[in-house]
């Protein structure tokens, strides 16, 4: 199905249940919208999601937005994963980006992180989608990342295409053993307390009995950087 007809015709899922594992809701995916498309920040999530699709027959492109603030962990993790999957397109938008890059002012990202969020990482990949034009976006989000994901579904409807999270049922401890068990190169700072990395400038690790994503923007009233909530999300 192409973007065109996905926002046509209405959408049929099947019966998916909280116990309908991500393998099918991936297969489904890539049967509905062959054409679907990967953005990712290689967290824990993200990174058993490219495994689990990798392994049901993804060969597109697994999309990255450089903010220019990002650990050199995180840079070398997407090294690792582009080594280990060949089969995928590994993106890089906004390459070379750095903090003087003239792109914000320096300390934008403190006096209004959601503006630098959206020079930096939202336009960017709004940019990249609509010259690409994908049908559905594969996502690694889940619920127990945050209170404000509570309610994610398998198939998110609205917005300019559906955005399929086949994860939204599993569990950190399920997708760190998932992570375990298949050796899956995971960033280093998840076993500091970074459980959700983004920007070295906006996360701190997580302290014990913390959501996932309480270490970004912690302190700022900010939780999502804007690609999945508000007017801009994806
Ligand atoms: S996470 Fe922080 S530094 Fe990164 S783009 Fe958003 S506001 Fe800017």
């Amino acid at each position: 199905m192409t973007a065109a007809e996905s926002r046509q015709e209405p959408l049929t899922v099947p019966a998916f249940t909280p116990e309908t594992g991500p393998q099918e809701v991936i297969r489904w995916a890539l049967d509905t919208y062959p054409e679907l498309l990967m953005p990712s920040a290689f967290n824990l999530n993200g990174m058993v999601l490219i495994d689990l699709a990798a392994r049901a027959g993804y060969r597109g492109d697994v999309v990255f937005v450089d903010t220019g603030y990002h650990f050199p962990e995180t840079l070398a993790t997407r090294d690792r994963l582009a080594a280990r999957y060949p089969e995928l397109n590994f993106v890089t938008l906004n390459a070379g980006a750095h903090p003087e890059d003239g792109q914000t002012p320096p300390t934008l990202y403190a006096s209004d992180p959601d503006a630098c969020c959206a020079v930096r990482k939202v336009a960017p990949l709004q940019d990249f989608l609509r010259r690409k034009n994908p049908p559905a976006l594969l996502n690694a989000r889940s619920r127990d990342q945050a209170a404000t994901r509570a309610d994610i579904p398998f198939v998110e409807v609205g917005g300019t295409r559906p955005r399929i999270n086949p994860l939204a049922h599993w569990t950190r401890e399920k997708l760190e053993a998932y992570a375990a068990a298949q050796d899956l190169p995971v960033n280093p700072l998840y076993f500091d307390g970074f459980l959700s990395v983004g920007c070295w400038t906006c996360t701190r690790a997580v302290r014990p009995g913390e959501d996932a994503r309480a270490g970004r923007w912690a302190g700022k009233g900010k939780t999502e950087c804007g690609l999945w909530q508000g007017e801009n999300r994806l």
